[in-house]
Formats: C-alpha cells, sequence, structure tokens
C-alpha cells in the first residue's frame, strides 16, 4: 500500500469513526487527498470543478515520522465533518473568531478519535502537533478525562459559536484566553 492509498484509508476510517460525534445522521462520504508543496502542514482548499473540498497535506509529511500525517489527515478530516465551518474556508476570514473556535474543534475531534481507537497515551504523542488554537485542544483534552465527556465537550463546541463557547471552555480549561 503506497503512502496515498494508506492517507485514504485512514481518512476513510475517521470519517466513519467519527461522523456521528459530529452530530451528523448520514455519513458525507470522503474528500480527496491532494499531496502538494505548501508553507503549513494541511488544509482544505475548495475545487471549483469538483464543487468540493480537497485535503491537502504538505508533501514534506511523506517522509515524516509516524504521527504528523496521521495527525494532519485526522484534523484536515475533522474540518470536513464541520460542516458548519466549512462555508468559512470557501469565503475567507470573515467570522475569525469562529474560525478559531473551528480549528479547537477540530484538534480535539482527532486527539479523541486517537484516544478512542489507540489509547490515551497514543493521543499524547500528537500534542506536538497541533497548532496554535490547538493548545486550547490540549487543556480541553486533558481536562476532561472520560471518553463520554469528551464527545459530549466535542457536541456542546459544536452547537455553539464563539462567544457562547468561551464561558463554556474556560470553565473546563480554568483559564480564560483571548484572541488578539
Ligand atoms: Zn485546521
Amino acid at each position: 500500500m503506497d503512502i496515498q492509498e494508506k492517507s485514504e484509508l485512514l481518512h476513510k476510517r475517521f470519517i466513519d469513526g467519527m461522523y456521528q460525534s459530529f452530530q451528523l445522521r448520514e455519513n458525507p462520504g470522503y474528500y480527496d487527498i491532494v499531496f502538494i508543496p505548501m508553507w503549513s502542514n494541511g488544509g482544505i482548499r475548495f475545487n471549483e470543478q469538483k464543487k468540493r473540498f480537497d485535503i491537502c497535506i504538505n508533501d514534506d509529511l511523506l517522509t515524516g515520522n509516524y504521527g504528523n500525517l496521521e495527525y494532519t489527515l485526522y484534523h484536515e478530516s475533522s474540518h470536513c465533518l464541520h460542516v458548519k465551518y466549512l462555508p468559512l474556508f470557501a469565503k475567507g476570514p470573515a467570522k475569525f473568531r469562529n474560525k478559531i473556535l473551528g480549528e479547537i474543534i477540530t484538534s480535539l475531534s482527532a486527539l479523541i478519535y486517537v484516544e478512542r481507537n489507540e489509547d490515551k497515551e497514543t493521543a499524547r504523542t500528537f500534542f506536538k502537533y497541533v497548532n496554535s488554537e490547538g493548545q486550547t485542544s490540549i487543556a480541553l483534552f486533558q481536562n476532561i478525562n472520560d471518553m463520554d465527556g469528551k464527545i459530549n465537550l466535542l457536541k456542546n463546541l459544536l452547537r455553539n459559536d464563539m462567544k457562547e463557547a468561551r464561558p463554556f471552555i474556560t470553565k473546563v480549561i480554568g483559564k480564560n484566553r483571548i484572541s488578539i
């Protein structure tokens, strides 16, 4: 199996395993994965021809250590399941506040998925790959011990926009964070 096939398999397993946690009644299907040179590890890009997002992964990750490619795939796959915020990626940074919440949600979801399918310790090894907003996701992840609690937290965050989510996040991690 080459790395493209492996990535597609990991993406499909993630979508199948997580779509219900994102409150989707039906499996939304899978996205194309393209490896390209990028500044960041990954991203999603709207493909005008297909009228659908592609998952883009930095081609440097093809030769990386275990974890970085996997984490990036899970994070970007989460963006595809987070349908409420997908339009923000097509239209640009109009609601940046909610875009940060989107990053917190997707990083948290990737960590939850790894804990659920492997274990908490393996999930910990993925901490080093999260983006800056993901530091809040790590704090949330570590402050709730049981898996049901983590899934509930994810569901709560999905319901809110950043204005409503902030007090909730602050309560869980015991620290107020602001974006500037
Ligand atoms: Zn992201």
